[in-house]
This record gives C-alpha cells, structure tokens and sequence, in this order.
C-alpha cells in the first residue's frame, strides 16, 4: 500500500470501516451527479383515509447510478449533508417536483398536493427563503399546494429562529409538515406556537398497529393532538388493510404507504393518477 500516491493513502483512511470502500467512492461519484442528472425524483401517493382519493403525494429522491443503478437515498442524503451538496440537491428536488406539479395541473389534476423533504441543513439556509419564492414564480407553483417536509429535530435546533422562517412560510401560502412525527425531541409547547399544517405519523408507530403484543396508544394521542392544535395527520408506512381501516376508524385524516403504493416514476405516477381518478 506505501507505493500507492496520495489519493490512495486517504482511501485507506483510519477511520474506513466495512462500508468504507462505498461511501468513499459514492462521494466522489457525488459531485458529478448532480451536473449530469443522475437524480430522478419519485412520487409516492397520499390518500384520503375516508373516500381513498389521491390527494397528494410525497417527492423522493433517488440517484440512477452509471454503474450501481438506482441508488437509496438512505445511502447518499448523508454523504450530501456531510459536503453541503445537499443545499444543491435541495434546490433541485425542490424545482423539479415544481415542474412536475405543473405538469399534472395542465393534463387536468387540479387541487393535488405535493411535498418535498427539506433537511436541517436546507432549512438553515439563508437564502432558502429566496430560494423558494424564485421556484414558486419561476415553476408557476401554486404556494398552498407545496409541502415542506421538515423534522422535529431540525425545529428544535433553534426554536426561535425556526418560527421566524416558518412564519415567514407561511405567508408565502406554502404548508409545513412534521415529519417521523414521534422519533425526534420535540417539545409540546413549541409544537404548539409553529405555523405547522400537518404531522406525519412515523412508520414505526404504524407498525404497531395490528401486531400482537402491539400498541397503538401512542397513534392514537398523536391525531388526538394534531387534531386539537388543527393539524391534519398523514400517517406513513402504511401496508396492510388492518393498519388502513384502523387509522380510517380513528379519524386519521391521509394514508402514505406501500398498502397504496410504493413511490412511482412520474409515468407510472401518472397512470396511477389516471386509474384513481376513474375509479
Ligand atoms: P421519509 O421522508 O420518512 O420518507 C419515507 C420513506 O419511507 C421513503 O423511503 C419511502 O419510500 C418509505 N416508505 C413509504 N411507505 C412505506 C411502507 O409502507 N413501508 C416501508 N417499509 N417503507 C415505506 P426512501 O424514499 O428510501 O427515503 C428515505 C429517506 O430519505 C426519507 O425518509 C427522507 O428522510 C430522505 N429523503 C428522501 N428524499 C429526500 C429529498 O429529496 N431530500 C432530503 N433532504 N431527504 C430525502
Ligand atoms: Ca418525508
Ligand atoms: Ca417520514
Ligand atoms: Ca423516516
């Protein structure tokens, strides 16, 4: 390994472990992704839990790899954090589920909405303001149907500052979710003075439901929560029926998950649209 020059001498860098070799070589792969379009975004649906209508959907990344394929963004949204690629990337998801949306209006699906996740470091941002009211005129997005899909943990970082940017949101017309509602630190009373319009209930509380020696107390108090400080509940990781006529029954108001579907290309989301429309 001593004859290798320097670029090899960092690939063999202390800190390497079994998923080294990956993470190194996704990294520097990273960087080119972006200027040759290897991102593509899917589009997961959201139902109305009561007449099973779409009512929106979720955009997700994935990264169509040369060599690898598609790629999760499990794998790569960390590694963008990391290099601040995300600020990019971000912009990106963002602009291109603008574009997509509008798409959709024109073949006739009105009222859909749409969501896209912003990670803390995006949310940071000082320009994201700027940033999303140029994608809002430049894509001719409809304000109250874009989603802004951030985490407790990134509202708790800096309450104040968070309320302020959330306000200022919130005047452009654009809606905010909490997403993994459940998983983070979050606190109550903050929850509660956020300009928030929905709470998406974390997988791991839906996989409770239905499951022996399961509980579903805490699905329960969260909607009854949401729906008492006016948020709408969206509950994600949805896959069996049990789990769909439960939450129906207790008054979650969107369903999100694999029993609906899984996240779709554009095309298939657009024959998906189609059926659910003329069912
Ligand atoms: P998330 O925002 O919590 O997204 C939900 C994840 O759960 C998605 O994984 C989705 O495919 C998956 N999922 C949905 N329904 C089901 C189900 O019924 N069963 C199971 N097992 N999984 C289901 P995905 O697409 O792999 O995304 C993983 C995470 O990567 C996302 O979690 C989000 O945190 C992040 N991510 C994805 N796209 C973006 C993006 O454009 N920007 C940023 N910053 N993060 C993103
Ligand atoms: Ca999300
Ligand atoms: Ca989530
Ligand atoms: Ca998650």
């Amino acid at each position: 390994a001593k004859a290798l020059g320097p670029s090899q001498y960092r690939f063999y860098a202390p800190s390497m472990n079994a998923r080294g070799h990956e993470f190194l070589s996704l990294e520097g792969d990273l960087q080119q992704a972006l200027e040759q379009n290897e991102f593509r975004l899917y589009y997961q649906p959201q139902v109305d839990a009561q007449s099973g209508k779409v009512v929106g959907m979720e955009g997700l990344i994935r990264w169509q790899h040369p060599k690898r394929g598609i790629v999760s963004p499990a794998d790569f949204i960390p590694l963008l954090e990391g290099s601040g690629l995300i600020i990019s990337v971000g912009e990106w998801v963002l602009r291109q589920a603008c574009m997509q949306h509008r798409i959709w209006r024109e073949a006739g699906f009105n009222d859909l909405r749409i969501s896209v996740n912003v990670s803390a470091t995006q949310f940071n941002d000082r320009h994201l303001m700027d940033k999303i009211q140029r994608a809002i005129k430049e894509e001719q997005m409809i304000p109250h149907l874009l989603e802004l899909e951030i985490t407790e943990n990134t509202v708790m970082q800096d309450p104040v500052a968070v309320i302020e940017t959330l306000n200022a949101l919130r005047s452009e017309g654009v809606r905010i979710a909490i997403d993994d509602f459940g998983t983070g630190y979050s606190s109550l009373a903050y929850l509660k003075r956020f300009p928030l319009s929905v709470l998406k209930i974390d997988k791991s509380f839906v996989d409770d439901i239905g499951e022996v020696g399961g509980d579903s107390t805490i699905v329960e108090a969260s909607i009854s929560l949401a729906h008492k400080l006016g948020l709408q509940v969206v509950a994600e990781g949805v896959e069996r029926v049990e789990q769909y006529e439960f939450l129906r029954s207790i008054g979650c108001d969107l369903i999100q998950g694999y029993y609906i579907n899984r996240p779709l290309t554009e095309a298939d989301m657009t024959d998906f649209l189609v059926k659910n429309a003329t069912q």
